[in-house]
């Protein structure tokens, strides 16, 4: 079972996503955790091209094609085989966050950066995405006071780039609501994690 796991900085992604993992883990499920951009060797590679403060010259288009790129070397490499041995794969960021950041925020169009998404991954689609709903000034305010954080290239983006962000990921849950499912990111963290299960819940019997 493939899900992912999507939303703005500061949504609490990966808190949740390694709650869950230890949530199904207990309950004998075998789940793979793991991240976009990057999950392999490759695709962390790509991942510090993208992320590098320094690389401010990047074009959106190169920025959108290095994206896909790490997504077709992560799922050949790593989803595809998981998918194989019948595991849950729950990873960090997938198609939706190229459909929104660079499709709706940066402008390229949500159909163009779908097509060729849909050449990286050929079928190879989410059953689920759970998409945890965040202000994003909740969220950057959340990550300023996680020092813990790596800073990136993205960190410099202001805030009307975020609420673009935000904006692009609910009209993707508008255009795939069979696919995607919205979750209030600024409940409390059990509350999240309660309704995340939930909705992998009704995927899975064991
Ligand atoms: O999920 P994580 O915070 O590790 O993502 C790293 C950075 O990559 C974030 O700042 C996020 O905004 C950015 N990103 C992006 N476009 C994507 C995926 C991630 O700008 N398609
Ligand atoms: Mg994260």
């Amino acid at each position: 079972l493939f899900i992912s796991i999507e939303g703005p900085e500061g949504a609490g992604k990966t808190t949740i996503i390694n709650l869950l993992a230890s949530l199904l883990g207990d309950e004998g499920f075998q789940v793979v955790v793991t991240r976009e951009p990057g999950g392999i060797e490759i695709a962390e590679q790509i991942r510090g091209v993208i992320l590098n403060k320094e690389n401010t010259a990047m074009d959106a288009r190169t920025e959108a094609l290095l994206y896909a790129a790490a997504r077709r070397q992560h799922l050949v490499e790593k989803v595809r085989p998981s998918l194989v041995d019948g595991k849950i794969i729950l990873c960090d960021r997938f198609i939706d966050s190229s459909l929104a950041y660079q499709g709706y925020a940066r402008g390229l169009g949500i159909d163009e950066v779908l097509s060729i998404n849909q050449f990286a991954i050929e079928d190879m689609m989410p059953s689920l995405t759970l998409y945890f709903d965040l202000d994003p000034e909740i969220g950057l305010d959340r990550i300023s006071k996680n020092s813990g954080r790596e800073v990136n290239r993205l960190d410099l983006e202001n805030l009307e780039f975020h609420q673009r962000v935000r904006e692009g990921y609910l009209l993707l849950t508008e255009r795939f609501p069979e696919r995607i499912v919205k979750i209030d990111s600024s409940k409390e963290i059990e509350q999240v994690l309660q309704e995340a299960r939930e909705k992998i819940g009704q995927l899975i019997t064991k």
